[in-house]
């Protein structure tokens, strides 16, 4: 498949289709001097025709093709990319996440590096959207979303779960380093505040905290062990991470 991603790449591959166009022009018109033993008065005729006519429309022609090519990968990458990322937060989504931590739980288990997972739930999300409203329930669900996303690294994949619920894969990351970085994202939610044309909205949120152990065969698995730990967390009175 052609990998045509940009105007330069675009251009040389137009140069390429023209030459080799003039390339098949001059061979056609060595064969019809050759074979219909042309008056040689007529030669450069042709031979200059066969060279400025590929020139000129073998050129624009391919210009054009290849442009076409360009654009329609592009905008496939674009929808692809779409495909995985979640509208409100412009996190990852749920299917990209499935997809990416089955890849990592592969990758764990072949080389032996530890992977942490952690589930977020926003605390008594429902009773904001009813005080408040859904935009500002949407705010407070962008809001958490950017906080967590400023306190893990580029190599963890963060998504929306669904909901006010967000799941995280930690590689290389064992369970003290990941119940650390979940107390300081409690932290930094709780510090949080949203301001509404009345008041002022305070966020928490609740993490349950689980690292891969060989009975996790899947991510549901693992993602099942944090939510366990999850709940425990509410049960505890929610603001806090548990594992
Ligand atoms: P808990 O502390 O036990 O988690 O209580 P909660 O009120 O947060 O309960 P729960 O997590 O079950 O509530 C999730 C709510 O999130 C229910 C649903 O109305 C709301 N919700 C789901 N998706 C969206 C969304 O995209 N925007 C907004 N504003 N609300 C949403
Ligand atoms: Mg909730």
């Amino acid at each position: 498949m052609l990998n045509i991603r940009n105007k330069k790449q675009v251009l040389i591959a137009s140069s390429i289709a023209t030459l080799l166009s003039v390339l098949l022009s001059l061979l056609i018109a060595a064969f019809i001097l050759t074979f219909f033993e042309l008056d040689p008065s007529i030669w450069k005729v042709i031979l200059d025709l066969s060279i400025i006519i590929p020139l000129l429309v073998a050129s624009l022609v391919t210009y054009m093709i290849f442009d076409q090519v360009m654009k329609i990968q592009l905008a496939k990458e674009k929808i692809e990319e779409m495909g995985k990322i979640d509208f409100l937060t412009q996190i990852y989504n749920r299917g990209y996440f499935t997809d990416a931590g089955q890849r990592e739980i592969a990758t764990a288990n072949r080389y032996k590096h530890s992977l942490s997972a952690m589930i977020f739930d926003l605390d008594n999300f429902k009773q904001i959207n009813d005080e408040h409203g859904h935009v500002i329930g949407d705010k407070v669900i962008q809001d958490s979303a950017n906080t967590i996303n400023s306190l893990i690294r580029d190599s963890d994949i963060f998504a929306r779960f669904g909901g006010d619920e967000f799941v995280l894969l930690l590689p290389h990351t064992d369970l003290k380093d990941a119940e650390n970085l979940a107390e300081r994202i409690v932290q930094a939610v709780s510090a949080l505040t949203i301001s509404t044309a009345s008041s002022e909205v305070n966020i928490t949120v609740s993490i349950g905290v689980a690292v891969l152990k060989p009975e996790h065969s899947n991510i549901d698995h693992l993602i099942h062990a944090a939510d366990e730990a999850l709940y425990r967390a509410k049960l505890a009175g929610r603001n806090t991470s548990h594992s």
